[in-house]
């Protein structure tokens, strides 16, 4: 039945998707707002970016998921939107206007020899692996005694302490038991950090560097190297005036003059170090770094100087890209979709109408989660403003939006069968004594939102 309202499509249901879905519904306007994502569980970045050991900032998911109350927000799972799903040009025909929150899946490369080995790896994988994300089982090489993560940022933290805990610490998360069962048999003992600039350049924020120093079996060792030495890190700790600097700086100093102890896993954090090359024919044996220093402009350069570190995986975790929208405007420098106050605007500037974009795909990869939540208030006040001039949509009614599924052999998944998948993670989780277990497999979660027995066709 046609609402007569405006109806809205948030694709993505990341939280920079359901801040904005939030922020629809939280005005006078009345409109109908569908949130619809590719995968049969909302919660995006959080349930497949947030570390499992991350708990209290997994609460988010409280407030992320009120707008899903009777008759507010639908949650239209299971739902591909563009390449290999339903087109962008169809969905605009049952919806007034369409926010796009689709992020930033795609791993930034290094452009460097031996990076397609098998034992390289994104850390989206890597991450997405040990969230239980279904499109990421495959457990990466762990066999290994030692890996090297490449970035200075908090997902390269993220990875470095998820792989230095012991299987024992993430018992009690919600990772998949295939997860914990990897890494009991992975044989990692030392992570090694691989930093191309200074110690007061790296994108840490201090409360998740000083975490590497509570893990129950690890230990992290600053490497000097000389370059350092002299009292150079507390020589910094003078100058630097950035809080957060000053912070992470604290930090390192301090475990720089720890004496060593007898954990058995360590993680090392190398600065001036660029990675150059990965070595190894059938798989990563090893990877080449470049030495680099520190310029009078404040910029790194090469000093010629290479070093190997023996290691049989490679995460590098520098950043992200998105991949294009099919039919909106792109700037594959940035991996974002041109926008002003989150309307999406082509190559003169002009206004595309009915299309707006907020989170990572519209300011990039940057910010915490609660960084989205303004972005998104500002591109709903935009959706908000525009709705009176915005022609009305083909099909206003909801049941043609259920027709255009099925022609393309979609069964969506609703609120409430989401919250069957939900309960299962649950009692999964109180048998291994935590809050969830994730399930990972495609299939069932499919079979626990369609209340079908495991190995049940879900179509
Ligand atoms: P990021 O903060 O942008 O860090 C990327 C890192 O990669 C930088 O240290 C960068 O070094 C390095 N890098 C880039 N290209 C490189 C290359 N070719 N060789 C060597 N190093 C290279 O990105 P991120 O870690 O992916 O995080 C994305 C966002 O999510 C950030 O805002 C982050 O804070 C947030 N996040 C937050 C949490 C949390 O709050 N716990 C957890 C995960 C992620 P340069 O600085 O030298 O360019």
């Amino acid at each position: 039945m046609a609402s007569g309202r405006p109806r809205v499509a948030v694709v993505g249901a990341g939280p920079s998707g359901l801040y904005a879905a939030a922020a629809l519904v939280a005005s006078e306007t009345a409109v109908d707002v569908d949130v619809l994502d590719r995968l049969p569980a909302p919660y995006g970045l959080v349930r497949y970016g947030v570390a499992p050991d991350h708990v209290k900032m997994k609460s988010v998911i409280r407030v992320l998921g009120r707008p899903f109350g009777p008759g507010e927000v639908r949650f239209v799972g299971g739902v591909r939107i563009g390449e290999g799903g339903i087109p962008l040009a169809a969905l605009r025909e049952h919806y007034t206007a369409v926010v796009h929150a689709v992020g930033s899946a795609v791993d930034r490369r290094l452009g460097i020899p031996g990076e397609d080995l098998p034992g390289s790896t994104g850390s989206g994988a890597i991450v997405g692996w040990y969230c239980g994300h279904p499109d990421h089982v495959a457990a990466p090489l762990l066999d290994t005694p030692a890996v090297a993560v490449v970035g200075a940022g908090n997902v390269a933290l993220d990875v470095a302490r998820v792989l230095a805990r012991t299987p024992d610490e993430l018992a009690s998360t919600d990772v998949p038991d295939a997860v914990l069962d990897a890494l009991r048999l992975g044989r990692v003992r030392d992570v090694h950090v691989l930093i191309r600039r200074g110690p007061q350049h790296v994108k840490f924020t201090p409360v998740e560097l000083r975490q590497l120093g509570d893990l129950a079996d690890a230990e992290v060792v600053v490497h000097d190297d000389g370059l350092l030495a002299g009292g150079a890190l507390d020589d910094l700790l003078e100058t630097v005036t950035d809080r957060r600097e000053r912070a992470n700086l604290a930090a390192l100093a301090e475990w720089a003059h720890a004496t060593p102890g007898h954990a058995t896993r360590r993680i090392h954090l190398r600065f001036l170090r660029s990675p150059v090359r990965i070595l190894g024919t059938d798989r990563v044996t090893g990877i080449v770094v470049e030495r680099t220093a520190l310029g009078a402009d404040g910029r790194v350069r090469g000093t010629g100087e290479e070093e190997t570190l023996d290691v049989g995986l490679v995460v590098r975790a520098v950043g992200y890209t998105a991949v294009p929208i099919a039919g909106l405007p792109f700037d594959p420098d940035t991996g974002t979709v041109p926008s002003v106050a989150g309307r999406v605007v082509d190559a003169a500037g002009e206004v595309v109408p009915g299309e707006y974009v907020t989170g990572w795909i519209r300011r990039g990869p940057t910010g915490v989660i609660g960084t989205n939540k303004h972005d998104a208030v500002e591109t709903a006040a935009s959706v908000l403003a525009d709705l009176p001039a915005l022609p009305p949509p083909a099909h206003p009614d909801a049941d043609d939006l259920a027709a255009l599924l099925d022609a393309h052999g979609v069964r969506p998944v609703d609120w409430t069968a989401w919250l069957r998948l939900d309960a299962e993670e649950i009692r999964l989780g109180a048998a291994r004594g935590a809050e969830r277990i994730k399930v990972a497999d495609l299939q069932e979660m499919l079979a626990a939102v369609h209340g079908l027995p495991a190995g049940g066709d879900p179509r």
